[in-house]
């Protein structure tokens, strides 16, 4: 058996996915995927590059997204609170309110990821169990774990107001590690085409 792209050169081994033979050339060509996915021909390598490069994009667009939003409401939280303890200073108004609005946007996004953690939990129990009931004078009401909820916002909130920027640091280092990435592997793509 000879390499399907190198007509005249024999074949050491088949690509795992289409079973063409493969050079060692196109071995070495593919060699990154080795681990994930086998020996590959490269026209099979293209399309694992795309379709990581795809993934990787919709993946880092996420992650931007996340730190964009966090950071905005942090500045603006930020910025409340500060509002909030020049009024307490100056004694004229009441900037208690505006205080603890602040503080709860800044830790606001990490909230909400809490608060969906506990929704998470909440389904998997009911799941697993079954769901529980409440029954008062009015009727019957599924439980739907509202204090727990309430609970972890809260925990989020105040975690958010320190690890906000940790995690918008990180992010943002994390965001730009993965768009050199995706460079590359557009590069190499490009370079095989
Ligand atoms: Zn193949
Ligand atoms: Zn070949």
């Amino acid at each position: 058996m000879n390499c399907t792209k190198h007509p005249n050169v024999p074949a050491v081994a088949q690509c795992s996915n289409c079973g063409a033979g493969v050079c060692t050339e196109c071995a070495e060509i593919t060699e990154p995927a080795r681990e994930s996915c086998g020996v590959l021909c490269v026209d099979c390598y293209k399309g694992e590059l795309e379709r990581t490069i795809t993934s990787a994009k919709k993946k880092n667009g996420k992650r931007l997204t996340r730190v964009l939003i966090s950071s905005i409401l942090y500045l603006i939280g930020v910025i409340a609170a500060i509002c909030g303890v020049l009024e307490i200073m100056d004694g004229a108004g009441d900037g208690v309110p505006i205080l603890i609005l602040g503080i709860v946007l800044c830790g606001l996004y990490t909230g909400l990821t809490w608060k969906k953690a506990a929704q998470d939990k909440h389904d998997r129990d009911e799941m697993q169990n079954g769901a529980t009931y409440v029954i008062t004078d009015d009727g019957i009401y599924k439980k739907d774990a509202f204090w727990l909820k309430l609970v972890y916002f809260f925990i989020g909130v105040a975690l958010g107001v320190i690890m906000t920027p940790v995690n918008v640091i990180r992010g943002s280092v994390t965001y730009a590690k993965f768009k050199k990435l995706i460079k590359g592997m557009q590069k190499e793509l490009s370079a095989l085409n």
